[in-house]
């Protein structure tokens, strides 16, 4: 069995963004020489997500509204969590409800989505460095 591990850098310049990291996974599995396996694709801090859908900016539009309205950013004091002075708990929910981390299948040394499905870097609190784990098993 062959594994393979790679850490992926973001350091955006706004405080919410989605990034298509499709092609970057992809050059995963080229290195990775895997052509039937799993790749797990997770962010790697608990104000970021890692999920699938589609690639279309309407959509990208509505889904930063949704949890815009589910967990707006301020006020800031209707959270208990910045009462230890930090400002990122609607980051915290929004993290959660876009998820950690996804799974999918390698086929044939490709990426096996159904229709339009693409893998996205949800940043909820940026203008930092943070990381996304890539971790590749298979043969
Ligand atoms: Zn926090």
């Amino acid at each position: 069995m062959k594994s393979y591990r790679k850490e992926l850098w973001f350091n955006t310049n706004t405080r919410l963004a989605f990034i298509n990291i499709t092609g970057e996974v992809e050059k995963c599995i080229r290195e990775s020489g895997v052509s039937e396996g799993f790749v797990l694709v997770n962010a790697m801090h608990i104000t970021a997500s890692v999920f699938i859908n589609d690639d279309e900016s309407g959509l990208h539009h509505d889904y930063a509204n949704w949890l815009e309205k589910l967990a707006p950013h301020s006020p800031i004091e209707q959270y208990r969590h910045n009462d230890s002075g930090e400002d990122n708990a609607d980051a915290h929910m929004k993290r959660q409800l876009m998820g950690r981390e996804v799974v999918v299948a390698i086929t044939a040394g490709k990426l096996d989505f159904g229709p339009w499905e693409q893998i996205f870097y949800g940043e909820f609190d940026g203008r930092r460095n943070k990381r996304v784990l890539v971790k590749i098993i298979g043969e």
